[in-house]
C-alpha cells in the first residue's frame, strides 16, 4: 500500500522514489489555496501530490472543501493562491478545447449521479463519446465493457427511474469511465446509497484502479474507509492532513 506522508507543515504528501527514477505523479497541488468571491476560506495552503494508479480517500466534515478540492482537479473552480497540475496540465490556466481536452482524461462522478432521465443506460453511457466524436462502431466497442465493468450489461435499455439508487450510481460510474480515462474522481459517490449498495460501488472504483486509474473518492464514511484499506487524507476547516485508519 502506498504511504501518505505528512510534510513539515502538517500537509499530506505522496512517498518519493529515488531521485534517479522521477515520481510519476497524476496530480499535484503546491500551496493551494481558495476562497471564493463571498469570502468563504474553503482551502487553505493545501500541498498533495497523488502518484499515478493510486487509490486515495479524502475525508472530512461537510463543508470542509472536499468538492473544492474535487473542482479545482477538473477545472470547474481556480485556485486563488497555489498551483494545481493534473496529469501533466494546468486546469487553472486552461480555457475552451484545452480544457475539454483535459475534462476527457478525467472521469467524474457525483453523490447524485446526473443521468439524462428520458434516456435509457445505453444512451447515457454513449452519449459522452457521442460528443466527443467517436464512431458508431468505436461506441458499440466501449459500450458493452463499461457495462459489464459495473455489471449492468442486462440493464442495457432500462430508464434510470427504472433502475434502483446503487444501479443508477453504477451506470454513471460506466459514463465517467467509458473514455478510458487514467484518473477517476468521485464526489461523495455512496452519500445516497446503503451500506450493501455502498460498498458495491467502492468494489467497482477498487476494480477499476487494479486496472491502473487513478481514483480518488471523498466521503464522510468512515466505515466503508476502514473497510477499504486505502490511503486517506483529511480536510478540516479547508486545511488537508493525511490519517491513518
Ligand atoms: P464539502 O465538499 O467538504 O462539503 P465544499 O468544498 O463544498 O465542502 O465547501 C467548502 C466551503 O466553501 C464551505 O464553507 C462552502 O460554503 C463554501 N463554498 C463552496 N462552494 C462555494 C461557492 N460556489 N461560493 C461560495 N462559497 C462556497
Amino acid at each position: 500500500m502506498p504511504q501518505v506522508l505528512t510534510d513539515a507543515s502538517g500537509n499530506a504528501q505522496r512517498d518519493r522514489q529515488s531521485p534517479s527514477k522521477p515520481v510519476d505523479n497524476i496530480i499535484q497541488l503546491q500551496s493551494v489555496s481558495k476562497t471564493y468571491r463571498n469570502g468563504s476560506q474553503a482551502l487553505i495552503d493545501v500541498n498533495l501530490e497523488v502518484k499515478r494508479g493510486d487509490f486515495l480517500f479524502v475525508t472530512g466534515p461537510s463543508g470542509s472543501g472536499k468538492s473544492t478540492f474535487l473542482k479545482l482537479l477538473y477545472g470547474e473552480e481556480c485556485a486563488s493562491q497555489g498551483e494545481v497540475k493534473v496529469d501533466n496540465d494546468f486546469p487553472a490556466k486552461l480555457r475552451g478545447d484545452r480544457l475539454s481536452l483535459l475534462r476527457r482524461r478525467i472521469g467524474i462522478v457525483f453523490q447524485d449521479y446526473k443521468l439524462i432521465p428520458r434516456r435509457t443506460v445505453t444512451e447515457n453511457v454513449s452519449f459522452v463519446l457521442w460528443a466527443q466524436g467517436y464512431t458508431r462502431k468505436e461506441i458499440n466497442r466501449r459500450l458493452p465493457a463499461a457495462l459489464k465493468m459495473v455489471g449492468l450489461q442486462h440493464k442495457a435499455e432500462c430508464f434510470p427511474e427504472e433502475l434502483s439508487g446503487g444501479e443508477q450510481q453504477r451506470v454513471s460510474i460506466a459514463r465517467a469511465i467509458v473514455g478510458t480515462p487514467p484518473l477517476l474522481l468521485a464526489d461523495e459517490p455512496t452519500g445516497n446509497l446503503d451500506p450493501d449498495n455502498s460498498w458495491q460501488v467502492i468494489k467497482i472504483l477498487k476494480k477499476l484502479n487494479q486496472i491502473g486509474i487513478t481514483v480518488i473518492v471523498t466521503t464522510h464514511d468512515e466505515s466503508l474507509i476502514r473497510l477499504s484499506n486505502h490511503p486517506v487524507v483529511q480536510i478540516r476547516n479547508g486545511r488537508l492532513s493525511s490519517v491513518n485508519y
